[in-house]
């Protein structure tokens, strides 16, 4: 590469045969123009497993154009976080972009994020304006997630910031040295690990082809996960269930002693408080083994990600 500086644009790739065609011309395209602000470019594709014919289309880029394109394949399907770790892990960039390849983030804007990097912000947001694939009920559901989130967590997270997002090497080395969480949210830990940092807004097109691959119940998974990750909170919810129940039955037991009347007697009201407490104890109890799942999953400390194959990557940089 001529340029000095360079430009790494990660892009995650599961089944996205109909897009990537599209996706790779249209990134092409606005990464040559990022010569008009010195800096050069690489593509950095990680193949998350795909079944379909992904893999030979990126084989194809990566033979089309040595200079530019590299591809990481893993030996399964990992997930989206660890396709965006293994970008991560192996961008040689100054600056790095990461997005999606079903062109739903639009890669005309990577020049104006690399505008943002050029005046000093280490971490540059794309906050979505419009999301025109989800539904009603993914954007409730997404709007109650963050309004959680930043309610039980000491970060502050951006709502409706996407996993299209840039930052500096500084930051990229803070991340692959010190968040190597099994349970993970890229996005989040960019949110949180400090330096300046800026947003744009941006509406999201519709996806290229497809379907997404966050279903309700992965999307429950991953929100829960994140949750629990980034806050303590809900562990202190048994102190405060305890306190509640605590407190009633104290006033129940001065009423009664003041009063010398037994409290309404009768088989519903014992199994109607009977249950209402049993839920209250095994809700407490589940969010202890959710803790648990995570710390299991910590010290099991299994690669996030394993490579199968890689193309035009630099022996050292190979995870
Ligand atoms: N993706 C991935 N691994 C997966 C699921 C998705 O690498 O297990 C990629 C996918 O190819 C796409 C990006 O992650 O480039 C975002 O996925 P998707 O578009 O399905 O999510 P949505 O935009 O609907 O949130
Ligand atoms: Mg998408």
């Amino acid at each position: 590469m001529n340029l000095e500086k360079i430009c790494s644009v990660i892009v995650s790739v599961y089944n996205e045969e109909d897009s990537l065609e599209p996706f790779y011309r249209h990134c092409i395209q606005s990464c040559e123009k990022l010569q008009e602000l010195g800096y050069g470019y690489e593509i950095v594709f990680v193949n998350d497993g795909s079944q379909d014919k992904s893999a030979i289309l990126l084989e194809d880029f990566a033979e089309r154009d040595k200079e530019h394109v590299r591809v990481l394949s893993f030996s399964r399907n990992f997930g989206h976080e660890a396709a965006m770790t293994a970008g991560l892990d192996h961008a040689k960039g100054d600056f790095l972009v990461f997005m999606d390849a079903d062109l739903q983030h639009p890669p005309e804007l990577i020049s104006e994020m690399l505008k943002k990097f050029k005046e000093g912000y280490q971490v540059v947001s794309m906050v979505r304006t419009k999301n025109p694939s989800a539904g009603l009920v993914k954007n409730v559901t997404s709007a109650l997630f963050y309004w959680i989130l930043n309610h039980v967590s000491p970060v502050h997270f951006e709502e409706n910031a996407s996993d299209f997002f840039g930052i500096s090497k500084k930051v990229q080395e803070v991340l692959k040295k010190h968040y190597r969480e099994k349970v993970r949210y890229l996005r989040g830990f960019v949110q949180s690990v400090g330096f300046p940092k800026t947003s744009i807004r941006y509406e999201a097109a519709a996806r290229q082809a497809g379907q997404s691959h966050y279903s309700l119940s992965k999307l429950w998974r991953f929100s829960k996960n994140t949750l629990f990750t980034f806050s303590n909170l809900p562990l202190q919810l048994g102190i405060f269930a305890a306190i509640c129940s605590g407190g009633l039955g104290t006033l129940l037991l001065i009423y009664t002693l003041l009063t010398r009347k037994g409290a309404p007697s009768g088989y519903a009201t014992i199994v109607v408080v009977l249950c209402f407490m049993f839920a209250v104890l095994f809700f407490v109890i589940g969010i202890i083994g959710e803790y648990i799942a995570i710390l299991f999953e910590e010290l099991k400390d299994r690669p996030l990600y394993i490579l199968s194959d890689s193309k035009n990557i630099e022996e050292d940089s190979e995870a």
